[in-house]
């Protein structure tokens, strides 16, 4: 774990089936693809980088050489990431595993139910990941698990009152709770629920990372209030002026719980981090910047017909803006440049003679108007 020089390519160290990475070789990696969130780039990398320290140590031996330390165990520490939706909390984790070469399985949550109520049972986030690694157990006891929309398993979450699950998701958090602090679990091979006489296939979840998502929405308000009734007396005003985009910043695990999560399933999610909310400058440089951006996958298609594919800077920024509206993040990107680009796709197909074609802002504006007239949508 040497440092390296600063223009070097990061190499890692090539563990049997994982590569393991500095934080700082891993951060490097994200900012190729994610545009800001530097908080959760910088606790996420630690958190990695220390999960896969503890593996080795716990399945290999390393580190155990030093007498002090043979009989020190490292605890597993899973991970609590909050933020809004599409702000790249998914993408962050996927990004990671990618470079590592570990495999990932997004569970969502709100599918989950406890045994005896319709829907699937809490194993199946250790099934799903089983079942990317086609039954390679092994492959899947280094994995990671991003256990999405934990907010809406909250005790009080809002639209959890169906007649056919427990209510608030209660019973699946406890469901999770040795799931995620590491014990074996019997994961049916065929998916679905389990049964008496079926085989099941056994993986133990120890050294399965566990990522648990959620926007956790009215969490802000929450500390918000907070921080204005604990100001009253003793604070000074500085103290608690919080910008209303930072206040993610002042999480703690006591937020949680007030928000629902039952305290032993925040205790197992011991690193707490967030994304930050995606302003308009962000949006313009998902677009432009990242590795694989979107503006790049488009100029590479079009390319593929003669065609060299270029937008101002104001059309851009028209797009960021419109993006912004739909509240769904970066995620309402591709839907707005598809709907932009659509038509000139169309007519463009298979251009004889190169050609270049600027969309300028009017172009987008007008476009959009159109298709809003159309689709109705916005
Ligand atoms: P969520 O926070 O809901 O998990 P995702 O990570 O799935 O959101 O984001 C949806 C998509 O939006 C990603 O696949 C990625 O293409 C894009 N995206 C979101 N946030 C960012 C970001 N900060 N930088 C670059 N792309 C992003």
């Amino acid at each position: 774990m040497k440092r390296k020089s600063e223009n070097e390519k990061p190499q890692g160290t090539q563990f049997s089936t994982f590569q393991l990475y500095s934080p700082k070789d891993i951060r490097a990696n994200l900012d190729k693809y994610v545009i800001g969130q530097d908080e959760a780039k910088k606790i996420l990398s630690v958190a990695i980088y220390n999960h896969y320290k503890r593996l080795l140590s716990s399945k290999y031996g390393i580190g155990n050489d030093k007498p002090e330390f043979r009989d020190v165990k490292i605890e597993k520490s899973n991970v609590m990431l909050l933020g809004n939706t599409g702000s790249g909390k998914t993408f962050l984790i996927q990004t990671i595993a990618k470079m590592l070469g570990v495999p990932l399985f997004v569970q969502d949550c709100t599918k989950l139910t406890e045994s005896g109520y319709v829907g699937e049972d809490v194993e199946n986030c250790v099934g799903g990941l089983l079942r990317a690694v086609d039954f390679d157990v092994d492959r899947a006891e280094m994995g990671i698990v991003v256990l999405d929309e934990v907010d809406k398993l909250a005790k009080q979450a809002k639209g959890n009152m169906s007649i056919t699950r427990d209510v608030g998701g209660e019973g699946v958090q406890q469901g999770l709770l040795k799931i995620v602090e590491g014990s074996v679990v019997g994961v049916p091979p065929q998916g679905g629920r389990k049964h008496p006489d079926q085989k099941l296939v056994h993986v133990d979840t120890s050294n399965i990372l566990f990522i648990a998502l959620g926007a956790f929405s009215g969490l802000e308000k929450a500390i918000e209030r907070r921080f204005s009734s604990s100001s009253v007396g003793f604070k000074s005003q500085s103290e608690v002026s919080i910008a209303p985009d930072r206040i993610l910043d002042k999480v703690t695990h006591d937020d949680l719980k007030n928000f629902g999560l039952i305290p032993e399933f925040i205790g197992r999610f011991p690193v707490l981090t967030h994304t930050n909310p995606l302003k308009v400058d962000d949006m313009v440089r998902i677009i432009t910047e990242p590795k694989n951006s979107l503006l790049k996958q488009y100029q590479k298609l079009m390319s593929m017909d003669n065609v060299t594919l270029k937008f101002s800077d104001e059309a851009i920024r028209y797009i960021a803006e419109v993006a912004i509206t739909s509240e769904t993040g970066a995620r309402g990107l591709r839907g707005v440049m598809e709907r932009i680009l659509t038509d000139v796709m169309y007519e463009y197909a298979e251009t004889e003679r190169s050609k270049t074609l600027t969309i300028d802002r009017a172009f987008v504006e007008n476009i959009l108007s159109e298709r809003e007239m159309m689709y109705g949508v916005a």
